[in-house]
């Protein structure tokens, strides 16, 4: 049956709605245009539900419905999120979390005008690589440093400035893909050298390198399998006998270290990760790691090296395409005054999360289980894993305590839980695991633990 046509004919006219002092209000925040936009599509809704048999809403409801839609239409779409997944450097959700001192720099930097191409000195032009430059020369003992855009940037640059129409040999047990199609032999094919693969996926010797070598070699290329390992039967070269070579025949070696870790990770019950320090004394010209792995600052790309090296990459015509910009300096620079000052454990989120005691983790877990509880909602502590993630220590993982919801004490699915803690304002992402969904405290900023416990007893209730 058609709705009444009494109850359409009640509907409020487009000029009184935005006569009301809600609609102005709607105005002011978010303009009249997209106000006017609103309002008729709740006026067209509102027809519709009139027509399949509703009674007309009023006006109060309409002017609610517009504002409601307005404001979830102009929430951010980039936009923070809660990680409960355990995983500490997400790709997909960011990678490192900056330290509040980076975001003040950023903040400082931004907000005005800056020194970034301007020597102060002298009054006169200058270089915005200056600014991380002797930072960097003395975390990692290098002549010279440059930065860019990020480590996909640093690697083409550096292949492209020092190897394009010639040859470069690289290991077949690191022609690896890092993700997001960064594929090594497809970057060395951009940057117009030749790969000559050289050993077997599991053993390269240096005798490898040695028969590989022409006149139109120009380096040895070493990369960091970063998310993949060989295990068992395997055998490398260390950057020490390929240097050691490369330089007797007059040739470079380039590391790309993926991460790039300044720290000893062994410190932190991991895996050895190599250093731009260790690859650099152990003879590599040229050294390239990611700003926002393991080194927790900003997405770039980090190049260290010898002086006369790093002078050729600044030059190439490539290094105006991969600049970095002023925000990412002013928090790169505080990230490394961090390492300058010891102040990594403490200052620099993702290493706080590495360095973060099991015990801490597991009263924290507690107290998520004891809140949930007080609401009526059954959860348990159980023992688990976080991982480094980001393409960094494959395999390496730390004990840590999840917060378990066990798909039989629930309301609804656990699809169904997470794709509505997903769509919150402020998302939480969590993880499943055949029948329970798992949140690490681990991963999750402790001025967020209301915020987890809130959303999680909310999703569960309505
Ligand atoms: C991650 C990675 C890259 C790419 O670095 P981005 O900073 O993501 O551009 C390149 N090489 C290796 C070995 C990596 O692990």
């Amino acid at each position: 049956m058609p709705g009444d046509l009494s109850q359409l004919r009640l509907l409020p006219s487009m000029t009184q709605l935005l006569q009301s002092s809600s609609a102005q209000q709607l105005s002011a925040r978010f303009s009249h245009a997209l106000t006017v936009r609103a309002l008729r599509t709740t006026l067209e809704q509102a027809r519709e539900e009139i027509q399949a048999g509703a009674i007309c809403p009023s006006i109060d409801e309409l002017l609610t419905d517009a504002q409601l839609s307005l404001e979830r239409e102009q929430l951010s779409h980039l936009r923070p999120l809660i990680n409960a997944t355990g995983v500490i450097i997400n790709t997909n959700l960011g990678r490192a979390p900056l330290s509040s001192d980076a975001l003040h720099a950023i903040q400082q930097v931004a907000s005005g005008y800056s020194n970034l191409e301007y020597e102060l000195e002298a009054g006169e032009r200058g270089s915005r690589h200056v600014h991380v430059q002797a930072l960097l020369r003395e975390l990692t003992g290098a002549e010279a440093a440059l930065v860019t855009n990020n480590n996909a940037a640093a690697v083409l640059l550096g292949l492209s400035a020092l190897a394009s129409g010639r040859e470069v040999v690289i290991s077949r047990g690191q022609l690896v893909e890092i993700g997001g199609g960064f594929r090594v032999p497809d970057v060395m094919r951009q940057s117009g050298c030749q790969l000559v693969e050289v050993g077997t996926t599991n053993r390269t010797r240096i005798s490898d390198y040695e028969q590989a070598f022409t006149e139109r070699t120009a380096l040895f290329l070493s990369v960091h399998p970063s998310n993949f390992l060989i295990s068992g039967f395997t055998e490398s070269t260390s950057i020490y006998a390929l240097s050691e070579l490369a330089h007797k025949r007059g040739l470079l070696v380039m590391d790309d270290l993926g991460s790039g870790c300044l720290l000893d990770c062994e410190k932190y019950g991991l895996m050895h990760e190599p250093t731009p320090q260790e690859s650099l004394a152990q003879g590599a010209d040229l050294v390239c790691f990611s700003g926002d792995k393991l080194l927790g600052g900003p997405q770039a790309g980090i190049l260290v090296g010898k002086a006369d090296v790093i002078a050729r990459l600044a030059k190439h015509p490539l290094m105006r395409a991969v600049r970095i910009d002023k925000m990412t300096l002013a928090a790169l620079e505080m990230t490394l005054r961090h390492y300058q000052r010891g102040q990594v454990e403490t200052h620099i989120p993702i290493w706080r999360m590495i360095a973060a005691q099991p015990e801490q983790i597991a009263v924290r877990a507690s107290q998520w289980m004891e809140r949930l509880r007080a609401e009526g909602i059954t959860a348990r502590v159980q023992q688990g894993e976080s991982t480094i993630g980001g393409g960094s220590l494959p395999g390496e993982t730390l004990p840590t305590s999840l917060l378990a919801l066990d798909a039989a004490n629930l309301p609804v699915s656990l699809n169904e839980i997470s794709a509505r803690l997903r769509r919150r304002a402020t998302p939480i992402i969590a993880r499943i695991l055949r029948d329970t969904l798992l949140l690490d405290p681990r991963t999750v900023f402790e001025e967020h633990d209301t915020t987890v416990v809130q959303g999680l007893s909310e999703s569960l209730s309505h």
